[in-house]
């Protein structure tokens, strides 16, 4: 069973919930740890990261969340980085997550999971509508990431994906763009074999996507690479802490992994512990 999330925003960056206020309610879903993750700054800023003024009063609310819930559920402090570190050190934090929302190109600066019309628009200007282009692009920032990060996770790993139900925006069964997805996860595995890929359902809650990311012909190359896997609901709300992770557990399954893991805290530190999947504990406890 799956008893914690480690993808957790809260109102410091994009969140709707305070952290004491997503604690709770993760005691109250029987959860062993909580993950915080807060959007750490961009330059240039964007609206859904921390103001960096405000990083110190976060970690201070993250270490008395710690003390105050100490023998309820375990407290990771974590970070979801994207395209820059800005000066944050990740050594300062128990785990870090990699990520790419943004694509660029000189001023301007897409958002590719904010709406289907700005990733249209980002196709538009930067690619000149080529999505094999867009894709190019978008795998190679994210693969190059990670392996300089080396993160703990790599995030929601075809994000430009969000909006692309059945194909919507672009044909993600022509090989062409999958093999520029496989070629970075095998970028990725070369460079960081230890590194969580996360099944992320955080745009099922969010935008009703029917499937969590990474899309299943990915899921099944990381399977066949040996990479490991962890479930979390890229939480924004109280109610979104496990949605729809007995869907990620089942595509996980469906790939063909027997093993997923969870982010632990043991003896101050954060540690992958590896789960077993069966068929009778699917979904989390009630
Ligand atoms: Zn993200
Ligand atoms: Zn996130």
């Amino acid at each position: 069973m799956v008893h914690s999330n480690c993808h957790t925003h809260t109102v410091f960056c994009d969140g709707k919930n305070t952290p004491e206020e997503m604690v709770r309610a993760a005691i109250d879903l029987g959860f062993t740890c909580l993950g915080f993750s807060f959007h750490g700054p961009m330059t240039p800023d964007a609206v859904w990261t921390i103001r960096p003024e405000r990083m110190p009063e976060y970690a201070a609310e993250i270490r008395r969340l710690q003390r105050l819930y100490a023998d309820r559920i375990e407290i990771l402090h974590g970070i979801e980085l994207d395209r820059d570190c800005c000066g944050v050190d990740p050594a300062n934090y128990d785990f870090v997550i990699a990520a790419v929302h943004q694509l660029t190109k000189r001023d301007a600066h897409f958002d590719v999971d904010d709406t289907a019309d700005v990733l249209r628009e980002c196709c538009r200007t930067i690619y000149g509508g080529d999505w094999l282009a867009l894709a190019a692009d978008y795998y190679d920032r994210f693969a190059s990431f990670v392996c300089r990060v080396q993160p703990t996770i790599a995030a929601h790993f075809d994000l430009i994906e969000k909006f692309n139900e059945d194909g919507a925006l672009f044909d993600s069964n022509d090989p062409a763009y999958q093999a520029l997805a496989t070629a970075a996860a095998d970028r990725i595995l070369d460079a960081c074999p230890d590194v969580l890929f996360e099944v992320n359902t955080g745009a099922m809650y969010r935008c009703g996507k029917k499937q969590p990311y990474p899309t299943l012909f990915l899921l099944r190359h990381l399977q066949k690479r040996g990479a490991r896997v962890i479930v979390t609901a890229d939480a924004h709300t109280t109610d979104a802490l496990c949605f729809a992770f007995d869907k990620a557990l089942e595509a996980i399954r469906s790939a063909g992994f027997d093993t997923v893991y969870e982010l632990r805290r043991t003896e101050g530190k954060a540690i992958a512990v590896a789960t077993a999947i069966r068929d009778s504990e699917f979904g989390i406890r009630n």
